[in-house]
């Protein structure tokens, strides 16, 4: 079976006000997904995601099409590393490493649908057939439309929220605890809350310090973990706030390739590794970290603020490795409800069932995809 044709398909009808303190430029479009579809010459198709931006990933598939086509569709793993190996000059860690993601969970997805076997037993097996979704969302001020969120997602069942970015961290103390606070009264005592600073902002003015004193405000509301209280590469002040903080660290979203994971996990830089395949490399490259973090009791969780590709990506990993814990589920999610066929629904007690068909497990709407790249050209410039 033989790659025959690679297709990208922007996924831009999403682009609210970016809700931080300062808008950074009117034409960048933190919401912005690409997804990518690749054919073969038997009738098979499969999907992935590359976490940038459209015109980004369009750009790689113009140049690296000319060496996918006509390679073997059902070896994900030797096809996209090769890739990832020849792009030395490319600019690897980049787009190129994106789109190599992304080609490589449609190549896993092509495998399983044609073997009839889901991707986590493809990957040996799987030890779990649920898992915990957390709501992630951001924190919006004042607090009224967040506490309507908050609500809203109870009643889809969501029993954990993660929010981040909004205010939080670039106001003050009062204002980060207010927000806090706010949230927690919102859900009440048994339902899990995250708080995700987004340190990998533009010019992330908080340093270790901060971090410290907010990690301890945020274990008054057993926050369960602290995410990118620094900026994304200070790999020596996450290791002093994560020896320090009462509450757990996780950091890693941005960081690409598994080389660039190592070091984080060897001097445990964080308590929770959260590595993104739609931008690190694909489920190929996340399941190699997730097994060195895992061997050195790290825990991941997988970043996804991203596609239902995406998301069906981070179930069948989540699904073959031993500890996982937690799928993030964008919410509300255009990406995710809005392209597939049958939704995801969290169950009673709050959980996913995680697919068991073959492949990814999931059957996009086409039409619906298209409608969500209308007028993706027009951004503002
Ligand atoms: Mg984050």
């Amino acid at each position: 079976m033989k790659i025959s044709a690679i297709t990208v398909f922007p996924l831009t009808s999403e682009r609210p006000e970016l809700k931080v303190g300062k808008p950074i430029h009117p034409s960048w479009w933190g919401y912005d997904q690409a997804l990518v579809k690749v054919d073969t010459d038997e009738g098979i198709s499969g999907w992935g995601t590359a976490g940038t931006r459209w015109e980004l990933a369009d750009a790689a598939r113009k140049v690296l099409t000319p060496h996918f086509i006509g390679e073997d569709a059902l070896q994900p793993d030797a096809v996209t590393e090769r890739a990832h190996q020849w792009t030395f000059w490319y600019g690897r860690g980049g787009t190129i490493t994106n789109f190599v993601g992304a080609m490589n969970q449609a190549l896993w997805d092509i495998f399983g649908k044609s073997t009839g076997q889901s991707v986590s037993r493809l990957f040996g097996g799987r030890f779990t057939d649920t898992i915990k979704p957390y709501a992630s969302m951001l924190f919006e001020w004042p607090v009224d439309q967040m506490i309507r969120q908050l609500e809203a997602g109870m009643e889809l069942n969501f029993r954990a929220f993660k929010m981040g970015w909004g205010t939080f961290g670039r106001v003050d103390a009062n204002r980060d605890r207010e927000l806090v606070s706010a949230a927690r009264k919102a859900v009440g005592d048994d339902v899990e809350i995250m708080v995700d600073a987004g340190g990998s902002d533009i010019y992330w003015h908080n340093g270790l310090k901060w971090a410290m004193e907010t990690a301890r405000m945020l274990a008054d509301y057993n926050v369960k973990w602290f995410e990118e209280p620094l900026r994304a590469d200070d790999l020596e002040g996450y290791k002093a706030l994560t020896a320090s903080s009462p509450v757990p660290i996780s950091g890693g979203e941005v960081l690409t390739r598994r080389q660039a994971f190592e070091p984080w996990i060897r001097e445990r830089a964080v308590d929770i590794l959260q590595p993104d395949q739609t931008i690190c490399g694909g489920l190929s490259e996340t399941r190699r970290i997730w097994q060195m973090a895992y061997d050195n009791n790290v825990q991941v969780i997988t970043h996804g603020w991203n596609t239902a590709v995406g998301l069906a990506a981070d179930l069948q990993l989540a699904a073959s490795m031993p500890d996982s814990k937690y799928v993030e589920f964008w919410y509300p999610a255009p990406y995710v409800d809005g392209i597939l066929v049958d939704p995801f629904m969290l169950n009673a007690d709050g959980l996913l069932d995680i697919p068991d068909k073959p492949g990814l497990g999931i059957e996009l709407d086409e039409d619906a995809i298209k409608e969500r790249g209308k007028g993706a050209d027009d951004y503002g410039l």
